[in-house]
């Protein structure tokens, strides 16, 4: 008698290694949910762990669907590679607060396969309030973690102010297929914004459910596809975006934007808070219009001097970098130009941030 299916599909499977320990799939438990019936299709799951690039989970996973696909007695193999062994939050039924764009739903085995799994690090932007230049710094921070290489989205989470449109200079409106939201490719991300879904007007009606459906269906209906790194724009202080986000349990890490005042301290502060409360790792605080350089290279320190590196230390956060006031860069922002992609020095400052980002989670 020869051996069940099952058990000579996992043998073959466990002869594929690791490349990251030299150690065996199966015996590191990476393959879950391994089944097969009796046409010889092969289904399972590669779970990874969450600090695995895009391009080294996709190896991995050919390498296991090969070694599966050959053995005797296998017709097909379908197998997917998961970042997180937390699921996602469930989907709910469509309509209502839950759905404010109204657009069908697909069934939901499908669903599963199609939400936030394939995005392995999403890191939130915020900021005590707003104008401090969150939104600038986000999107440019993705512009520059793209030009390193990785597979970056940005999700605009700011529904009642959505800049996403204006700073990747996207003006069309997403496009939806199947009843999936297709996210626009700019300067090298994947972007969606609520701008390109519905007029801005119309979100400022909204009250905190139809927000939190809103920002769900962002993560949840919008084809994100594989990504290493999601940057979430979130809106300035804290509300029903951070917690929608935080319940959703998917964030790695967040990032706090301040201006240098002294009173940046309360502002930070209240960020760490939310964010140390709900056990979402702080990566660092990013001082933004940090100084003014004249052209004989004198900094004039318009908001302060420090301010945020302060407030940093004394919460104990991790300090990432300082950005100076760019005239540029408001110019080239309002222009849908981000500066992360040329060869002006604030690309410079954002590719150091990009990189310290980027050495945070390890990719
Ligand atoms: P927030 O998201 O915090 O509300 P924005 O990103 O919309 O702030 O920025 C507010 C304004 O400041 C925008 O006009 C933006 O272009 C400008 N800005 C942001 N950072 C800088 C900077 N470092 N230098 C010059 N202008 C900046």
């Amino acid at each position: 008698m020869p051996e069940p299916l099952a058990i000579r599909v996992r043998n073959a499977l466990s002869l594929v290694e690791n490349p990251a320990t030299g150690r065996s799939i199966v015996s590191e438990g990476l393959i879950q949910g391994l089944t097969t019936d009796d046409d010889g299709q092969v289904r399972f799951t590669l779970e990874l762990p969450g600090f695995v690039s895009a391009a080294a989970a996709d190896a991995l996973l050919n390498a296991a669907k090969a070694a599966a696909g050959a053995v005797d007695g296998v017709s097909s193999v379908s197998a997917v590679a998961t970042a997180h062994s937390a699921k996602p939050s469930a989907p709910k039924q469509t309509g209502g607060h839950d759905n404010p764009f109204g657009i069908r739903k697909k069934p939901r085995i499908e669903e599963a396969a199609d939400t936030l799994q394939g995005v392995r690090n999403i890191i939130a932007v915020a900021s005590g309030k707003g104008g401090v230049g969150k939104s600038t710094v986000a999107a440019n921070l993705a512009v520059a973690l793209a030009a390193r290489g990785l597979k970056t989205g940005f999700l605009d989470a700011d529904i009642y102010g959505p800049s996403a449109p204006t700073l990747f200079g996207v003006a069309d409106k997403a496009a939806v297929k199947d009843g999936r939201i297709m996210p626009v490719n700019a300067h090298g991300v994947t972007v969606m914004s609520i701008g390109m879904i519905v007029d801005p007007d119309q979100a400022l009606a909204w009250r905190g459910p139809m927000v939190m459906g809103a920002l769900g269906q962002l993560m949840r209906d919008v084809e994100w596809g594989a990504l290493d790194v999601m940057i979430v724009d979130t809106p300035p202080g804290t509300g029903d975006a951070h917690l929608s986000l935080i319940q959703s349990k998917r964030l790695d890490g967040a990032v706090i934007v301040s201006t240098p005042q002294e009173m940046a301290l309360a502002d930070v502060r209240r960020g760490v808070a939310l964010f140390r409360k709900t056990d979402v790792p702080i990566i660092g605080v990013i001082e933004n219009m940090a100084w003014l350089e004249s052209d004989t290279g004198e900094r004039q320190y318009l908001f302060g001097e420090g301010g945020a590196r302060r407030a940093a230390e004394k919460l104990d956060a991790p300090f990432l970098g300082a950005i100076p006031l760019y005239p540029a860069l408001r110019a080239a922002s309002d222009e849908g130009r981000p500066l992360a992609a040329s060869n002006h020095p604030a690309a410079d400052v954002f590719k150091e941030l990009a990189e310290k980002l980027a050495g945070a989670l390890s990719l």
